[in-house]
This record gives C-alpha cells, structure tokens and sequence, in this order.
C-alpha cells in the first residue's frame, strides 16, 4: 500500500489523500477537494483512481467528487446514512466493510459518528497500519460537533474504536491543524514535555512534507487522548470547578470538547 498525503494549500487547510496498490497502480482517492492536484499526482505516479471515499458530508470533503469522477468514472463511497447530503454515491458503507483497491490493499469501514454523525474511518489492513480519520481525529486534537455532530458520540468514538487501535497506526487525517491543537495541549497541560518538543519541530513546517503521527504518539501529545492525566484533570478544574474528585473519561472528554469550542 502506497499513501500520498497531497496539501492543498487552500484556508480550510484539508489534505487529500492517495491510496494505491503497488501492484496494479489503482487508486482510491480519500475527500478529493482539490481533483487537480489529486489528478495531477496520480498521474504522476501512473496511478488509475477507480474509488473515491468521502469520510462525510462537509462540502470541503466532498466538492471535488464530481470533477473526479467526470474525469475518472471512480465509483463513489461513503457511509451509508449519508445518500442524503452526498449525491451520487455508489456504494453505502457500514461498520466492518472492506474496501479492496489492487490486490494489495484492503481498508475497512470504521462507523465513526461524532463530527458527523455520518461519518467513516478508513484503517488499513495491509503491512501498514493506518488511519484515515477525516474530521474526527486530528493531529494533537479532535473533530468539533458543531455542524451536525454529537460531543457524546464523539467520545464514544474515540474510547470504544480509536483508543483500541494499535500504537503504530499512522494517523492521516482530513486538516492540517497540528500547531493550533498542541497550543491547545500546552494550554490544558504545560507540563508536557513531548507536546512542547514536537511543538518546536512542527511550527515551521511545510504542510506539503507533514509530518505523519502514529497513535502512540497521539496518546502523548493529544489532549483528547489524555483523560487520565492528573495535570489535565487539575488543570481542567481551575476551568469546572465542580469537576468531581475522580472524573471518568468522558466527563473530562466533554470538558475538553467544551473548552476547545471557545478557544
Ligand atoms: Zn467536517
Ligand atoms: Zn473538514
């Protein structure tokens, strides 16, 4: 499996994706905004996309379906529940679906309800563990609720299918806001160290070379990952102070959620 991350450039700051198999040079093209550039590397690479996945519904994810597919014909997928808001899909997806690209590649479907409520991961189950996460998983942060999402079942997303997955998942998702979401990190908890390290690398970085995160960092420097922590949580209660004594999880996942939303 060959993944290229293609930076479009434009204020919403999406990246688009390439996955290819390296056997047959078919792809499928994950939220294709910007069709040129997606085009253009395909060609490039010698790629044919024959599939296009919409993780959801936001037009900055699926406003260059139909240039794709008018120069394509690419088959288009997306969840299942969103044939309403997405035209022209061909294929629905639901929990546990895979999608073959080649021979080499097989995603599944991850049912991933939070920024959307329908929404879908992509996680490879080929030699390379990886996750396409859309608006729902960000480097260092998580996806907002405010257009058409639940924070409940964001948490529930994060605990019950993202939190289970393995510490070498690479981690592509839909924007680059990987320097806003660790000031936000630093915010809620200063003390951390790796999140103030990987700050320091990222600031000046050329969103064109980004830098990829596995789950296991996420777990060190993504706030939304660290509901454990007693400087999140005594930090967060200077914020709530009728925060309880041992907060569960998703008490202090609301929190989070809550106070990014203004900051
Ligand atoms: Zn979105
Ligand atoms: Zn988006």
């Amino acid at each position: 499996m060959i993944v290229e991350q293609i930076w479009t450039g434009n204020s919403y700051r999406n990246f688009n994706y390439l996955i290819a198999c390296e056997e047959t040079g078919e792809a499928l093209a994950v939220d294709p905004l910007d069709h040129g550039k997606c085009l253009a590397a395909a060609k490039d690479r010698g790629w044919e996309i024959t599939q296009i996945v919409n993780t959801h519904e936001h037009g900055d994810h699926t406003g260059g379906n139909a240039a794709m597919i008018a120069a394509t014909s690419a088959q288009l997928l997306a969840h299942e529940n969103a044939k309403d808001r997405i035209p022209g899909i061909d294929r629905g997806l639901a929990a546990g679906d895979v999608i073959k690209v080649g021979k080499t590649v097989e995603l599944e479907a991850l049912d991933t309800p939070g920024h959307t409520m329908s929404h879908v991961c992509l996680l490879s189950h080929s030699d390379y563990p990886a996750l396409f996460c859309g608006d729902t998983l960000f480097n260092a942060g998580a996806g907002n609720c405010h257009n058409g999402g639940h924070p409940n079942e964001l948490y529930e997303t994060f605990a019950a299918q993202l939190d289970q997955l393995g510490e070498a998942t690479s981690i592509y998702p839909g924007h680059d806001y990987i320097t806003n979401n660790l000031e936000f990190t630093l915010d809620r908890e200063p003390d951390n160290q790796q999140a103030k390290r990987l700050l320091d690398d990222v600031r000046d970085q050329d969103p064109g070379q980004a830098l990829v995160t596995t789950l296991g960092l996420e777990r060190e420097i993504n706030t939304f990952f660290r509901l454990q922590s007693p400087s999140v949580i005594a930090r967060l209660r200077e914020a709530f102070p009728d925060l309880p004594d041992e907060p569960d999880a998703k008490t202090v996942f609301l929190r989070l959620r809550e106070l990014r939303n203004s900051w």
